[in-house]
């Protein structure tokens, strides 16, 4: 049986390491450029992109200063071979091209590596029986400091006054019973949107990731995993009329209600 794809067009590159490289610099090269007119331009958007990427993928913190004693020792690296990046930039520059960039700009990507392993089959056995693909919703937190901040942060604050501020962010991946690997979805940012003075929460962005991206995953057939915090009628409500189904863990100690209903009848019925 044949299962529709998220978007019917060609795959921009191979599904190869080649190919995902060449997949995110095009990528990368659509980012927003934040510098004014007679800024140093030295490092381009894509050399920033494919720098950062080079670290994630190399799992070494100290890679580009390796691969920048490699250029002026062998006047070549591994960070030009591999990932193609033309001119290493430092740390703080990596930082200062790509943080005015909208995640959503990285959206190509995730859209490219999906349509790729789903073109090519590799998606086939990820499929549970009765459920489809198993999309479990978590978030993380991926900063916390006392003390560096900015108006994007979440804010909490102690008993003794002190606050800590931290970004958290809402990972959706694709996940099968047998597999050791997780397929990363798009992710939504747990951020104060423009206009909000309240703060943002994990399920609110459960419900933009849904209105954005529900309708590219969902006709493939989606059943949603998420722990006790997505267990309440509004967001199963939306689940449900997105077309897609739910398991969410119900704990009876915050859903007194429903565990009374289901004490009651499993007691009836075992009677
Ligand atoms: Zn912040």
């Amino acid at each position: 049986m044949s299962y529709p794809t998220v978007t019917a067009a060609a795959l921009t590159a191979p599904l190869t390491f080649a190919g995902i490289v060449e997949q995110l610099r095009d990528t990368f090269r659509a980012f927003p450029d934040c510098r004014k007119p007679g800024n140093n331009t030295r490092y381009t958007l894509e050399d920033a992109g494919l720098s950062a990427f080079s670290v994630f993928f190399m799992q070494c913190a100290s890679f580009l200063e390796y691969q920048r004693r490699m250029v002026e020792n062998q006047e070549r690296s591994n960070a030009q071979t591999l990932f193609g990046v033309h001119a290493i930039p430092c740390d703080n520059q990596i930082r200062h091209l790509l943080d005015s960039v909208p995640p959503a700009a990285v959206a190509p990507a995730y859209r490219y590596l999906f349509n790729g392993l789903q073109q090519n089959g590799y998606l086939d056995t990820w499929r549970v029986h009765d459920y489809g693909y198993l999309l479990a919703l978590d978030g993380t937190q991926h900063f916390s400091s006392s003390h560096i901040h900015c108006e994007q942060c979440l804010t909490k604050t102690h008993h003794n006054g002190t606050v800590t501020y931290s970004h958290q962010v809402l990972t959706p991946v694709l996940t099968a019973p047998d597999k050791p690997q997780v397929i990363p979805l798009p992710p939504e940012f747990i951020s104060r949107q423009d206009g909000q003075t309240k703060q943002d929460c994990e399920i609110n962005a459960a419900k933009r990731w849904l209105a954005q991206w529900g309708a590219d995953y969902i006709p493939l057939g989606i059943t949603f995993l998420g722990d006790d915090l997505y267990c309440h009628q509004p967001f199963c409500q939306a689940v449900l009329d997105a077309g897609a189904q739910f398991i969410f863990n119900c704990k009876p100690t915050s859903h007194t209600t429903s565990n009374s209903h289901f004490t009651t009848h499993c007691s009836i019925s075992s009677a």
